[in-house]
């Protein structure tokens, strides 16, 4: 289910003060002094504006939202400044803090010339199942049908675990579904052949090891004021002696399971992939080799988050109020992932719809008593929109 379906689709037709412009890129916000006063947006190629009356709310995600705070000049001055875009308001916080969940696929062969091989039948099986029953293998949920989170560290007083654990298994012969995913990775070519003969005679399960906390920050900012140009991001993955040490805890735990009597039973071997530099370490598997072989694999899960980040004022990063508006600002809010000053243990998706959910909570206890929508439910802020 998407969010927009989810929530727009549900109260479209019932809300005559929501208005929802499709296919529209907001460009800038114009402040006097400290308050919005209008939104610019483009539209097959014509500019509008919009004027405000009440709130903005800013979610954009967490590469745009700041990308248009700093357009709108609203961030680090000497940043704004080398970009010659007038300093609106100096707020060192944003497009800081950049934080992602980055992950190690290791793979397994499992049944090596046992495994029930994919056929063109079951192929068309599963697609009939699916559109009939909504059921069979199309329906999983992908990586994330089983889902481990798993705390390496045992010495750790930590709350949480440390790393989690996504499973995705290719039914030996299953070419099609292998090359998919190796290229959703953007594994190389000549790593995903050598899978893809693995798979001639083996099932292969890919298990990501992932970071749950990473130490590392990374950062954001602008190459361009043009608002078509995407900003730059530097990751800075890896960076953090503590984060490398987590992902090999988290290889060596994927070791462990690969003895275990569950995996034996299925001939469960970790696959050697050949990797030229890697190949040169004496011992395989050994942690200098699992290092080399991290530098090869390791892939973003696009959990980008914390790069406007929540915190009280004193805090020089911080960009918004724990009611999720820009500190030195009346009427703007940001209200998605880059809010989050840590990234959450987990998948973002969930955490970030909870944050929405917390910013209309916030925006309908500050116009309680002013406005009612239609059916008695949450008010929505009113623009109106000239030059449309
Ligand atoms: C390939 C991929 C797979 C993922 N898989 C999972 C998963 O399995 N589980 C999970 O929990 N999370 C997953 N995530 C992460 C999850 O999707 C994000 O954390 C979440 O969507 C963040 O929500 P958001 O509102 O912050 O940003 P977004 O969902 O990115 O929403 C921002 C919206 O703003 C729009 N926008 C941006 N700039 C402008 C502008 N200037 N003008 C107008 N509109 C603009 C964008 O088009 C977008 O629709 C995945 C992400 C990706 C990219």
């Amino acid at each position: 289910m998407s969010t927009g379906k989810g929530y727009l689709g549900a109260v479209s037709k019932s809300r005559p003060n929501l208005h929802v412009v499709k296919n529209a890129l907001v460009t800038k916000f114009d402040l006097d002094g400290e308050t919005v006063k209008e939104v610019k947006f483009e539209r097959a190629g014509v500019t509008h504006r919009v004027k405000v009356t009440k709130d903005v709310v800013i979610s954009a995600g967490a590469i745009d939202s700041p990308a248009l705070l700093l357009r709108s000049g609203i961030g680090p001055s000497k940043h704004l400044k080398e970009l010659g875009i007038p300093v609106k308001l100096d707020l060192p916080g944003v497009g800081r803090n950049l934080q992602d969940h980055v992950l190690v696929p290791v793979f397994l062969r499992m049944d090596e010339g046992q495994g029930e091989p994919m056929t063109d039948q079951a192929a068309l099986d599963s697609i009939y199942q699916y559109l009939i029953y909504r059921a069979g293998p199309l329906a999983a949920h992908s990586t994330a049908s089983l889902v481990g989170f798993i705390n390496t560290n045992a010495s750790s007083d930590g709350a949480y675990p440390d790393t989690e654990n996504h499973h995705m298994f290719f039914q030996r012969a299953h070419h099609a579904s292998l090359e998919l995913f190796t290229k959703g990775l953007s594994i190389q070519d000549q790593y995903t052949e050598v899978l893809q003969e693995y798979l001639k005679d083996s099932h292969l399960l890919c298990v990501f090891v992932l970071l749950s906390h990473p130490a590392a920050r990374g950062e954001l900012r602008l190459k361009s004021t043009d608002p078509k140009v995407p900003p730059i991001l530097t990751s800075n993955y890896l960076t953090e002696s503590e984060d490398v040490a987590t992902l090999m805890r988290g290889i060596r735990y994927i070791e462990s399971l690969e003895q275990t009597k569950a995996f034996q039973d299925h001939l469960a071997e970790i696959a050697r992939i050949p990797i030229k530099e890697c190949d040169q370490i004496e011992n395989y598997r050994s942690e200098e080799y699992w290092r080399c072989y991290a530098k090869y694999f390791t892939v973003t899960c696009y959990h980008q988050s914390g790069t406007v980040k929540m915190g009280p004022d004193y805090d020089n990063e911080a960009c918004v109020s724990q009611r999720l508006k820009v500190h030195g600002l009346e009427n703007l809010r940001v209200a998605d992932a880059s809010i989050m000053p840590a990234v959450v243990s987990a998948n973002t998706n969930a955490a970030t719809v909870m944050i929405g959910e917390r910013a209309a909570h916030f925006i309908q206890e500050d116009y309680q008593g002013e406005a009612v929508g239609a059916n008695g439910g949450l008010w929505v802020p009113h623009m109106h929109a000239d030059e449309f």
